[in-house]
């Protein structure tokens, strides 16, 4: 007759099997996926006859706090060959009616706002970009609230919202980032000087917090910025002049519901430097072809969930094949000056998208 003890000691040991024998089947379980169905990108429909387009989505005029009205600051991006605009005063809706004789063939302003709200010492910064009409800037109960509201706000008026420079005065971070619902794009590069792109100490750069996203199964896209307010003067580092930062969106036609719903669905690069010819996936690899600048060189790093380096590649046609685990890729590129572009991540057959 066993004793106590023993009976204690066999029940553990029953129980310790049964995990041991579970465990292992969950291993065999998922070495059998992998071996079965190796991911597979699952490539963005690619729109027929679609060319590129460059625009930057965030600039201040005289309307808010930028220090010149906004035609000669329309007129400033159309001289430097963008395709398009958006002016994005804080809490006014600075219509391009008044700046029609600006509007070409080649260049199209599209309405925007940078509603701007707060919630005690963070502030709350996001754009509507294709606005018929000023968006009240909400308030909440909590952070996460007033930036959800904002959202909400937007996205009711049928504009598409992109979230500003989480970084400044350190207001969000990645567990509000998460939570909130409805946005896909997020800016990863400002061209202002005092938004801490990078992070530092205990706070993560935006390169990592859209990684962090990505990896628990958000479907979000980065953008670049110039969040230009200065266009007279001196031109310098520690002024927020223009140029910094752009997206190359990827349409048929340079309309402003094509451009504004291209971005909302990841179809563009973004950049501060490097030019982009091709962006291509097939299913099981991703191709870049840059457009060479001068005798510039290049390289180009492929990142994967948890912001893994997945590969290195010094050419002019950088190529990542898939080996077969991956959730979702992306790819950057860095030229020798130090300049960056962004592709986006291609979400593969690994990838669940999920909701907080
Ligand atoms: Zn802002
Ligand atoms: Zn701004």
């Amino acid at each position: 007759m066993p004793s106590r003890a023993n009976a204690r000691t066999h029940r553990l040991i029953t129980r310790a099997a049964l995990a041991l024998f579970t465990g292992g089947l969950t291993l065999a379980e998922s070495a059998h996926a992998q071996s079965v169905a190796p991911a597979r990108f699952v490539a963005p429909a690619e729109p027929a006859n679609a060319r590129w387009w460059k625009g930057n989505t965030h600039t201040h005029t005289t309307n808010s706090d930028g220090d010149t009205p906004p035609e000669p600051v329309a007129r400033w991006y159309k001289q430097h060959q963008y395709d398009f605009l958006v002016l994005s005063d804080h809490n006014v809706f600075t219509d391009p009616v008044t700046l029609a004789s600006l509007v070409d063939s080649t260049f199209l302003l599209i309405p925007g706002e940078e509603v701007t709200t707060a919630f005690g010492a963070a502030s709350v910064h996001i754009n509507a970009l294709d606005i018929t009409r000023v968006i009240p800037a909400p308030t909440g109960r909590s952070l996460l609230e007033t930036v959800q509201n904002t959202i909400d706000a937007i996205r009711a008026e049928r504009a598409i919202p992109h979230i500003n420079h989480p970084n400044f005065r350190w207001s969000i971070d990645t567990t509000v980032l998460w939570r909130m619902k409805n946005d896909r794009l997020i800016e990863i590069h400002n061209g202002h000087p005092i938004v801490h792109n990078e992070g530092g100490g205990d706070s993560q750069g935006m390169e990592d917090a859209w990684d962090a996203l990505l990896t628990r199964g958000k479907r979000i896209f980065g953008i670049a910025v110039d969040d230009a307010h200065h266009f007279q003067g001196e031109f310098a580092p520690d002024r927020a002049n223009p140029g910094r930062g752009w997206v190359v969106v990827r349409t048929p036609s340079l309309s402003r519901r094509a451009i504004v719903e291209a971005l909302d669905a990841g179809h563009f690069y973004a950049s501060n430097g490097p030019v982009l010819r091709a962006v291509r996936a097939t299913e099981t690899a991703l191709t870049v072809q840059i457009q060479r600048e001068g005798d510039f060189k290049y390289t180009t790093q492929f990142i994967g969930p948890h912001g893994r380096l997945l590969g290195t590649d010094k050419s002019l046609t950088p190529t990542y094949t898939l080996r077969g685990d991956e959730s979702y890729v992306r790819a950057r590129i860095i030229d020798s000056a130090g300049r960056v572009a962004w592709v986006q991540p291609v979400f593969t057959t690994r990838f669940v998208e999920r909701h907080p």
